[in-house]
């Protein structure tokens, strides 16, 4: 079968998560605009909590908000505290299997 690919542009609605820390959901995005090592912000005007990290040039404010929704949906959240509980907890049991392969102190 033959086939072509076509681009189609689409309008879409992101909803912005609303601040953990106060549940405001007036956020302001910004993108600070560097061609190398570019910064964005998220800033909760609720609370002023703000979240500064590393974007690439040629984001926007799409691309900002979709970080403020990761570091604000509770269920992610949860998820990444679970999975570092988990890490932690295969670490304190390599711990204590190498305490118990020690000879015992006299
Ligand atoms: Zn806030």
């Amino acid at each position: 079968m033959n086939t072509i690919t076509i681009y189609k542009t689409k309008e879409e609605q992101l909803r912005i998560l609303p601040c953990i820390k106060c549940g405001s959901d007036d956020i302001e995005f910004t993108n600070h605009g560097y061609t190398t090592f570019n910064r964005g912000t998220a800033w909760c005007k609720g609370c002023g909590r703000k979240l500064n990290f590393s974007i690439n040039w040629d984001a926007h404010d799409y691309d900002i908000a979709l970080i403020w929704n990761r570091e604000n949906d509770l269920q992610t959240l949860k998820t990444r505290y679970q999975n570092q509980i988990n890490e932690l907890n295969d670490q304190i049991n390599e711990i204590d299997r190498l305490m118990k392969e020690l000879p015992e102190e006299k």
